[in-house]
């Protein structure tokens, strides 16, 4: 893409009323656009890398059996009701509102209520079972602080796993799959080695639930680390009868801020049995199916990510996530001997099927340096009457910044090294 096509552009300062690193960099950056508090616009940038995430999230599901569907975001009173979650007591981030044909409706939070209702449809024997359903929708939460940027907002993506299985060994199976999964996801988007599966409270159907934590001084979450066993606790499980059962002390455990990037939690048969979905077993006996939830916010993910990966200059996109895997840099000023041989490189690049941000702008190369380094596209090429000479063009990590000339015929497989 050109960058003169791009209707975004860099700007020097974020909204005074922004707080949080995250929004400040993807603001400044034109990657996202504040509507009001926690409530944020994704632009042609930040959805790339928005989607990119999501397709991460969504091989990982796929590779465990996760089917993809979209349920609705408005919801209907009557089915929270039989679960008792419609009071505000029972979730405190709901969003209500009238129908002018008579009575409310809810904007959904979370999805337990529908989708267990709407399986009673599909499953009835242990032939239906197990089965693993997901989706990518928006929740809406009346969140009451909102200060962490696209960390914490009020209307958000989540990918939200149900799974549905006919014993607990089945679905302890499924459990611990999904958490090699989440560690996967983890690792690609580059905040694996920050990241700790962390106990939690299970709730009424289980010891344990486990948070996916990413160590962040924004966060605003506190968790007791152990780096030896690579796992945290959160403040629930913070006692020392449940630490001994994992064989902790709290002398092992250095306590961190932490911000939730994931959750997997197990229901038990906590909505199965309200909405009465069962299946008929081999011997024809009928049981309450066991279902689990796994959350992930890709936004949030994609804010931790800014959160952990960015310097004084801006951000540093890993590549897999990345808006474009190359920023193509030319410094042709009014030479347009440079400005055609930048040309050709972008073409070169996109026939190689390279994803190319091309700076084709006529601007002073401080200012392309200073946007390039906030916008964080892991590798730039530079194209400039100096690099021409030298009989290449310059390659530099936005990592470390360091550069190097390479030869034009070299240049599709040094990137390709990247
Ligand atoms: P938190 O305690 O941080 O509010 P939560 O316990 O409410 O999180 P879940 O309801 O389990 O989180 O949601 C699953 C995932 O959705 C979270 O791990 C997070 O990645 C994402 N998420 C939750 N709330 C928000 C929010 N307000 N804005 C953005 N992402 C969110
Ligand atoms: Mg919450």
């Amino acid at each position: 893409m050109r960058q003169t096509q791009l209707f975004t552009r860099t700007r020097k300062d974020a909204p005074k009323d922004e707080v949080s690193k995250n929004a400040q960099l993807l603001i400044r950056a034109g990657f996202i656009h504040k509507e009001m508090a926690g409530v944020y616009s994704f632009l042609p940038l930040g959805l790339r890398v928005f989607k990119k995430i999501e397709n991460v999230i969504r091989e990982e599901m796929n590779s465990i059996g996760g089917q993809e569907i979209t349920l609705t975001a408005l919801q209907d009173p009557e089915i929270w009701k039989k679960s008792g979650r419609w009071d505000d007591a029972a979730i405190d981030v709901w969003f209500k509102t009238a129908l002018k044909a008579g009575g409310e409706i809810g904007l959904g939070t979370t999805h337990e209520e529908p989708l267990t209702s709407l399986m009673t449809e599909y499953i009835a024997s242990y032939k239906d079972l197990p089965r693993y359903v997901y989706q990518f929708q928006t929740k809406f939460r009346n969140e009451l602080r909102a200060k962490s940027g696209i960390m914490r907002v009020r209307e958000f993506v989540m990918k939200d796993l149900y799974s549905f299985s006919r014993s607990e060994e089945e679905f302890r199976l499924f459990y611990e799959s999904c958490a090699k999964a989440y560690e996967n996801i983890f690792r690609r988007v580059g905040i694996g080695d920050r990241t700790y599966r962390t106990f939690a409270s299970g709730g009424s159907f289980s010891k344990f639930s486990d948070e996916y934590q990413m160590l962040c001084d924004a966060g605003e979450d506190i968790v007791y680390v152990h780096e030896g066993k690579k796992i945290a606790v959160n403040k629930e499980v913070y006692v020392d009868d449940v630490l001994a059962e994992l064989g902790i002390t709290k002398s092992e455990l250095k306590e961190e801020k932490a911000i939730e990037v994931g959750n997997i939690f197990p229901l038990g048969t906590r909505f199965s049995d309200v909405f009465g979905l069962n299946f008929k077993d081999e011997s024809g006996e009928s049981k309450p199916v066991i279902m689990g939830s796994y959350g992930i916010g890709p936004g949030r993910l994609m804010g931790a990510v800014v959160e952990a990966l960015s310097d004084e200059k801006g951000m540093i996109w890993p590549k897999e996530i990345a808006p474009f895997a190359v920023h193509l840099v030319s410094l042709a000023g009014k030479n347009s001997d440079v400005a055609k041989e930048a040309d050709r490189m972008y073409e070169l690049l996109q026939e190689s099927g390279i994803e190319v941000l091309y700076d084709d702008r006529d601007a002073r190369a401080g200012e392309k340096f200073a946007d390039a380094e906030l916008i964080g596209i892991p590798t730039r090429l530079v194209v400039s009457e100096k690099t021409i000479s030298a009989g290449g063009v310059e390659v530099a990590a936005r990592s470390n910044g360091q550069g190097k000339l390479v030869a034009e015929s070299d240049i599709i497989e040094t990137l390709h090294a990247y």
